[in-house]
């Protein structure tokens, strides 16, 4: 059962902009207890981080699934059925991780990897600079985005995930184990696990629907074009899988793109 299903059934899911809110509606309604999803990367777990250590409210708990992008990269290196030429590491990760733990990939797997924006500009750009350096054949880590990251990245950020979290293996959806790319709240803190304190077990849910493909689609195997469910009966109006529901979703922007799909669809 999905949250959606849940709200429907009359559960009471709210969607918040971040963990802040969810403290003020805690404070603000103390009869009720309230557990936050914490979901994301680098980029949003430091501001879990920081409500945690800042002694949230007693009615709030934390469900954490926090998950790192370098060791997922590392999976992609490491797959030797996948033909990657370059990386294009996340920018806004990056800000708070800096460059230092993307090192391995061009001096260990010989991997050219830029730090890029989001803009169409700086995509572009990052992708010059790939090229440049499969050109030269010297592959090296370099930094696009240099007007929000920085080599250390925000080292107070870090050291705030540390205090909180550690890391441990971690499942993703349709791709199995990851090591050491997932984080967990550490023994200090566990009073604020969701889990812990209503006596909830977690089990796996269903990773991938029936026909879905997305496992393929976001390691870049194959196309969303490839999946025989893809704009049939798959759309952005009724998505099967995980890529078609996130509007960051390959298959969704796969949709949202190329014109002609959309208009067989509609
Ligand atoms: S999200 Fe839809 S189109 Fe994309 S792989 Fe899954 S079923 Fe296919």
């Amino acid at each position: 059962m999905s949250l959606l299903d849940a709200k429907a059934e009359g559960a009471d899911v709210r969607v918040v902009y971040g963990v802040g809110d969810a403290a003020k509606m805690a404070k603000k309604e103390r009869s009720r207890e309230f557990s936050f999803f914490a979901v994301g990367f680098e980029t949003t777990t430091p501001s879990t981080a920081v409500e945690i250590t800042g002694k949230p409210p007693s009615n709030l708990s934390f469900l954490i699934s926090h998950r790192l992008i370098p060791p997922a990269m590392k999976m992609l290196v490491e797959m030797r059925d996948l033909s990657l030429n370059g990386f294009i590491a996340p920018g806004h990760v990056s800000t708070i991780i800096g460059l230092k733990p993307y090192e391995d990939f061009p001096s260990v797997y010989h991997m050219p990897t830029v730090v890029a924006g989001f803009e169409p500009l700086d995509l572009l750009f990052g992708i010059y600079m790939i090229l440049k350096q499969l050109k030269e054949g010297k592959p090296r880590l370099e930094n696009e985005y240099v007007r929000a990251v920085h080599w250390e990245g925000n080292p107070k950020a870090v050291e705030l995930m540390e205090e909180v979290f550690e890391v441990t293996d971690g499942n993703w959806r349709g791709l199995g184990t990851i090591p050491s790319s997932k984080l967990e709240l550490r023994e200090k803190y566990v009073t604020y696990d969701a889990h812990l304190r209503h006596d909830v077990k977690v089990e796996h849910g269903v990773d991938l629907q029936p026909g879905c493909r997305c496992h393929l689609v976001v390691v870049g195997k194959i196309k969303p074009t490839d999946c025989p469910l893809f704009m049939k009966t798959c759309t952005p109006q009724k998505p099967v899988g995980a890529c078609m529901v996130s509007a960051e979703g390959t298959c969704r922007i796969w949709a949202k793109t190329d014109s002609n799909q959309l208009r067989s669809s509609s």
